[in-house]
């Protein structure tokens, strides 16, 4: 269901682990959703560790809940953006669910960015070529959109920015 990837950063996790089964609600509040489907994600060790997610579950008047990517669309909630003078790829909250789900989170966090940098770089440079009517990054472009592709929200993201087709 989440091809191999974190269902919160989007890294790929199941080429070095075998990930965690992650609950959306954590099973320690809601323990009559551990073993329903639709509360089941598959989750880093980093996001879904005491650092950052665990066992939080904030609720509407606490900046909650997380956004649920299989169930919500992540554009509604963040921009990805990349700044090519710092070779920087963010994810930017547009609103309250968001800030939280990045924060709690850490969707920004140092050593995901610097993994993120490297292959958001590449697809920016893909997208200029592309937009240059280079047709082989064009392609190259839409195959980093699909959903079994690391950080194919920042793919999706450059070719809706440089209006390709
Ligand atoms: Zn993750």
């Amino acid at each position: 269901m989440c091809f191999g990837k974190c269902a919160y950063c989007e890294s790929h996790v199941s080429h070095v682990s075998y990930g965690h089964i992650e609950h959306y609600k954590p099973k320690s509040v809601y323990p009559e959703l551990c073993f329903e489907w639709h509360n089941l994600l598959l989750g880093c060790a980093r996001c879904n560790g005491a650092e950052f997610k665990s066992d939080k579950f904030p609720l509407a008047d606490e900046g909650g809940p997380f956004v649920n990517p299989c169930d919500e669309d992540p554009t509604d909630f963040f921009e990805f953006e990349f700044d090519p003078i710092t070779g920087t790829a963010n994810v930017i909250p547009k609103n309250i669910r968001g800030e939280t789900t990045e924060r709690e989170l850490g969707l920004n966090r140092l050593d995901l960015i610097r993994h993120r940098n490297e292959v958001v770089e590449m697809l920016a440079y893909l997208a200029l070529r592309a937009k240059d009517g280079d047709a082989v990054a064009l392609a190259r472009l839409k195959h980093r959109m699909n959903d079994d592709q690391e950080y194919a929200a920042f793919a999706r993201a450059f070719y809706k920015k440089f209006n390709l087709s």
